[in-house]
């Protein structure tokens, strides 16, 4: 069984007014919540102390739920309350719990807009793991930013350019093939019509992404299409400049951080674990090159938004720092 909520307002204090807004507010919960009138169990409403003319589960039978079991409910009053609003919970055998609000009251869970995590930071501080594992628990798009840059880079390594300048690169981003594709929650890199997922993970293609990713035109297209995305749905993105530059106005930003010996490790183990023949110490310096790639770029480097939230994951699992995280965003909202 599912509890759902939905809250509304009304205007002025009539019947009229009440039985179109709960009508509204219901049909809303039906639709979004695939319900149909037997599996709602019982609808319990309640309303502001300045609504009086009309019960709103009287609204509710006439239009149409006869069968659950209704209830209303006024709330004491308070100071700061919306005024003239009608609340509900409804209670039933449902898949998913989508809460509804509507007109004046949309405003009292911002949490249920559209929202962005913005989580930056070096390579290997965890933000991918942390950022999948928040898409799953608030049920977002999680937009792995890196993969596209590695996508250019695969691109350029494709087409034979050794030296990664703006003539260079700027005419293969113009014919440039790539789609973001999510297939059970997780996301594909398409180049060309072809799956690169796989093949943009190889250690080449990591440094050459972190030059390419340092040019103008590459990022000016790539930003375009991180802010597209990110403009359909909620979602969270983990990138490099994504609080700073590409969602400056996300309502949530994040930098994790760890130091390099630590990420490297990370970055060590993840490669064994692929197969991948891999040597500590040069993965630690490519670490710290791309380090220094991403944060000495002139246009859009590797920075901590001034509004972001500093997490260092050196000593902390990566279910505490989703756990810090979560926390952090609770208390915002
Ligand atoms: O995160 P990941 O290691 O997959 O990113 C690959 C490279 O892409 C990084 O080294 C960085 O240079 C670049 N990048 C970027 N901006 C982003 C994401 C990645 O410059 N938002």
């Amino acid at each position: 069984m599912k509890a759902i909520r939905g809250a509304t307002t009304i205007e002025t204090d009539t019947a009229d007014e009440i039985r179109n807004a709960i009508q509204e507010l219901l049909s809303a919960i039906v639709k979004k919540n695939h319900l149909t009138e037997d599996n709602i169990i019982c609808i319990l409403f309640s309303n502001t102390s300045d609504i009086r003319s009309f019960y709103p589960a009287k609204a509710a039978r006439e239009a149409g739920f006869s069968r659950c079991a209704l209830y209303s409910s006024l709330e004491p009053e308070m100071d700061g309350a919306l005024k003239k609003c009608l609340r509900v919970l409804v209670l039933a055998e449902s898949e998913c719990a989508e809460h509804v609000y509507l007109r004046r009251a949309a405003n009292l869970r911002k949490d249920l807009k559209r929202f962005a995590i913005a989580l930056d930071g070096p390579s290997g501080s965890g933000k991918s793991t942390v950022a999948r594992l928040l898409a799953k628990s608030y049920n977002i798009l999680y937009l792995d930013t890196g993969a596209m840059y590695r996508a250019c880079a695969l691109k350029a390594i494709r087409e034979n350019i050794k030296n990664y300048t703006e003539d260079s690169i700027a005419p293969l981003m113009e014919k440039l093939d790539l789609q973001i594709k999510y297939a059970d929650g997780t996301q594909h890199t398409i180049l060309d019509g072809d799956d690169v997922s796989d093949a943009i993970r190889r250690p080449e293609v990591s440094m050459a992404a972190s030059s390419i990713s340092a040019l103008r035109c590459v990022r000016e297209k790539m930003v375009e299409m991180q802010r597209r995305i990110a403009q359909e749905q909620s979602c969270v993105l983990d990138g490099r400049d994504i609080g700073s530059y590409v969602l400056p106005n996300a309502a949530f930003k994040f930098f994790i951080t760890a130091t390099s010996e630590v990420r490297a490790k990370r970055r060590y183990l993840e490669l064994k674990s692929k197969g991948f023949d891999v040597d500590f110490d040069s993965l630690l310096a490519e670490i710290e090159l791309r380090d220094k790639n991403d944060s000495t770029r002139a246009f859009s480097p590797l920075k901590m938004a001034e509004d972001a939230i500093l997490i260092d994951t050196s000593e902390k699992t990566i279910e505490e720092v989703v756990r810090v995280i979560e926390k952090k965003i609770q208390e915002k909202v």
